[in-house]
């Protein structure tokens, strides 16, 4: 009885001792299978070469074609289905096509006064959202649906509308892939693409100053909108910044295609953004399960790295605020008002203050 238990104890223990030092080189050699392409510091010319070499890398691992000229030939065919006068802006629901054979709704608004052309801003939903997600009731009242989850956007698109920007927003929440061959993240991507290319297309919009934000799952599309599409000057991605490996455990897996890890990790991602505006967002109280203040400070410190090398490392931060998994209003607005309405918070302060 003894000896056979001790049979069985050294058996146990041969298999432990076997399956560690079976796992250990397994695991070293996924790792340095991961992120090849991983930025370090560079000279400025090699960082932008970096930069190209990824954003075709990650194209490629998309399955996505974004030649303009592909894009172009496209021709929107839109056709509104409603509009309504809300006084300092009208918001109109529209139907385009985004490929040749798909269409989708957008949300736009264009502001009633006459200082255009004007800023643009794409508002990016998350999880369960749906194209009316970013703004307020006021504003969609008998556009469509709200939900009451959507008050962690804090109706950004709202306040932006009323502001003085243009504001387009399509639902990319879905996670049925609409076409064959195509990816799910691609297809959300080309959806947010196709809402600048109908930016551009509106007289009001100042297509050099065109913005995108979002949050959560609209957050991570705004990052992939700022760093994949040139035309973005600006790009607030709130409640998503920090780590492929965090990612893997409690999250819906829908950020994850095959290639993406192999190569990159979300810094490397949006550090394609720079030296363009960024501002990533994160909350106090989202606690360590989820989007971390401590994990994104450590992501960010790797950001920063690429907009140093660019000559402009004022133009990235994170804006750490005392909430949980939401937009951070003001820091949004201070944020678009600085990089594309020429720094007009300086001036209204300045106005306040030699009023008094
Ligand atoms: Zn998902």
């Amino acid at each position: 009885m003894v000896n056979h238990r001790r049979i069985i104890m050294v058996t146990v223990f041969a298999f432990l001792s076997n399956s560690v030092l079976l796992s250990a080189p397994k695991q070293d050699h996924t790792i340095a299978r991961q992120r090849s392409m991983r930025y370090t510091s560079r000279p400025k010319a090699d960082t932008k070469a970096w930069q190209e070499d990824v954003r075709a890398k990650l194209y490629q691992l998309l399955k996505m074609d974004n030649s303009p000229q592909g894009r172009s030939s496209i021709p929107f065919s839109a056709k509104e289905i409603s509009r309504a006068d809300r006084g300092i802006y009208n918001i109109m629901e529209v139907e385009i096509n985004s490929t040749s054979s798909r269409r989708i709704r957008v949300v736009v608004t264009i502001p009633n006064s006459k200082d255009k052309p004007v800023p643009a801003v794409v508002c990016i939903g998350g999880h369960g959202s749906n194209l009316y997600s970013p703004y307020d009731p006021k504003t969609i009242a008998g556009q469509g649906p709200r939900k009451t989850s959507d008050s962690i956007y804090k109706g950004f698109g709202t306040v932006l509308a009323e502001t003085g920007y243009v504001t387009i927003s399509t639902t990319v929440s879905q996670h049925k892939v609409y076409e064959k061959g195509r990816l799910l993240m691609a297809e959300r991507l080309w959806d947010l693409i196709r809402c600048v290319d109908y930016l551009q297309s509106i007289p009001e919009v100042d297509d050099r100053r065109i913005g995108c934000a979002g949050l959560s799952l609209g957050g991570e599309m705004a990052m992939w909108l700022g760093a994949m599409d040139e035309r973005i000057a600006a790009t607030v991605s709130a409640g998503f910044l920090t780590t492929m490996d965090h990612m893997e455990q409690n999250h819906c897996m829908c950020w994850k295609f095959e290639g993406l890890r192999e190569q990159v990790d979300f810094a490397d991602i949006y550090s394609l953004i720079a030296p363009r505006p960024l501002q990533c967002q994160n909350g106090m109280l989202e606690p360590a399960s989820q989007f971390y203040v401590p994990l994104a400070r450590r992501a960010m410190e790797e950001v920063r790295v690429t907009y140093k090398d660019l000559d402009r490392p004022e133009n990235v931060v994170l804006d750490v605020h005392e909430g949980g998994h939401v937009i951070d209003l003001p820091g949004l607005i201070y944020f678009f008002d600085k990089h594309l309405y020429e720094n007009r918070w300086k001036q209204k302060i300045y106005d306040k203050r030699t009023k008094r």
